[in-house]
């Protein structure tokens, strides 16, 4: 257990460390950021902060030495990079995890290989490849990179045979992996956190709601009956198991037409689909995430309220700003980024609800066109 003072190194400097950091510090720790960008919005925040290449040997090597464990918001560095950092101070998740969830082939090849659903996937090598893809999956299907995709990019739809060559070379690097499109019901996520002890605790399943890719909206919990929450749950439970998790992990999963559960990807750090726990929950997915990389005891993940979160992405919702702020009921955060570019998260709105008492979509739908 790491006493108060210590320091985490968090690598990446985004709002997810960002968010981290301030979790990190009503806990009396020091934070240390590593990120490749100047001025991060986690910088803003956090005791220091290191700018430089994440494949930098000797930038690595003193932010290592300067902090007493680390941990990430950014799971995209190279696995030398990883194995470094792991030799000089412990690193939590592991590097194994983060080398499993940042490819995608590895990644539902390791949940397949626990008995956990994904949606149908062939890896994709070579142009003919794209026809047994639509042999297997029928069209239209889906066209990924196996690495380094955010917010829908690095993706395409397949609708017919004639799309699939353009699409192959347009997306790099090869192996592709194709997957058949879901025709799903609803998606939902789930945080699950576990310590150095083996504890599990999980939040509560959330529903997701995608523009142009881009998560949008988070209802809690999920309008799905109560016995899949609870199958999503054992499920988050028995990967975090399988994966010897240390820290936190959101699961993005898919519900079919069916009430069949898919998962779609996972990310061993804070998710933006966990934002609402930070105003419907005593402890927050940032408390228990820096609760398990510093071993510290996790108490269960409750949640007092229903809520609904709202991203706020580029200039068009950061206008919205002034009046969020007017607005009671409705608790903003922003993320301290500069330039509202289209399609950045700038930040985000929570609204809490009593507890079981979440308004239907029309009611939701209602109360954010207010803004
Ligand atoms: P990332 O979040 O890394 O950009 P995802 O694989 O989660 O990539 O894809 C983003 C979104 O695209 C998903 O949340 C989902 O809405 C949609 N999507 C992705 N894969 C599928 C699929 N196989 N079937 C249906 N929809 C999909
Ligand atoms: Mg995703």
């Amino acid at each position: 257990m790491l006493s108060p003072n210590s320091t985490i190194g968090i690598v990446g400097g985004g709002q997810l460390g960002r968010m981290s950091a301030v979790a990190a510090s009503r806990l009396g720790f020091k934070t240390h950021i590593l990120s490749d960008i100047p001025d991060p919005p986690a910088g803003q925040v956090a005791s220091h902060t290191t700018i430089g290449a994440y494949d930098d040997p000797q930038i690595l090597e003193s932010f290592a030495n300067a902090v007493d464990v680390i941990t990430f918001e950014f799971e995209n560095i190279d696995a030398k990079g990883i194995d470094l950092l792991s030799s000089i101070r412990p690193v939590h998740p592991s590097g194994h995890i983060l080398r499993i969830s940042q490819d995608r082939i590895l990644e539902k090849s390791f949940l397949n290989d626990h008995d956990i659903p994904t949606t149908k996937w062939l890896k994709i090598e070579q142009p003919s490849d794209g026809e047994k893809a639509g042999a297997k999956f029928g069209y239209p299907f889906i066209l990924k990179t196996t690495r380094l995709g955010y917010d829908g990019k690095g993706q395409a739809v397949i609708h017919n045979p004639d799309e699939f060559e353009a699409a192959f070379h347009t997306l790099k690097p090869h192996p592709l992996i194709a997957e058949k499109k879901v025709d799903f019901a609803c998606e939902v996520s789930v945080m699950v956190v576990r310590n150095i002890h083996g504890v599990v605790q999980t939040f509560d399943v959330a529903e997701n709601q995608h523009k142009n890719s881009i998560l949008d909206l988070t209802l809690v919990p999920a309008r799905i009956q109560p016995d899949l929450r609870q199958q999503v749950q054992e499920l988050a439970i028995h990967l975090a198991n399988a994966l010897e998790l240390i820290g936190i992990l959101g699961v993005e999963l898919f519900i079919d037409r069916d009430g069949k559960i898919l998962v779609n990807e996972i990310a061993p750090r804070p998710h933006n689909s966990g934002h609402w726990t930070m105003n419907a929950c005593p402890i927050d997915q940032f408390e228990m995430h820096i609760r398990a990389v510093t071993g510290l005891p996790l108490p269960p993940a409750i949640r007092h309220s229903d809520a609904v979160m709202k991203n706020l992405i580029g200039p068009e919702d950061m206008a919205l700003w002034p009046k969020i702020m007017a607005t009671p009921g409705l608790i903003g955060h922003l993320y301290g980024k500069e330039i509202a570019k289209p399609g950045r998260k700038m930040g985000h709105v929570n609204i809490l609800f009593p507890y079981n008492s979440l308004p239907g979509e029309f009611g939701i739908r209602a109360m954010l066109q207010d803004l």
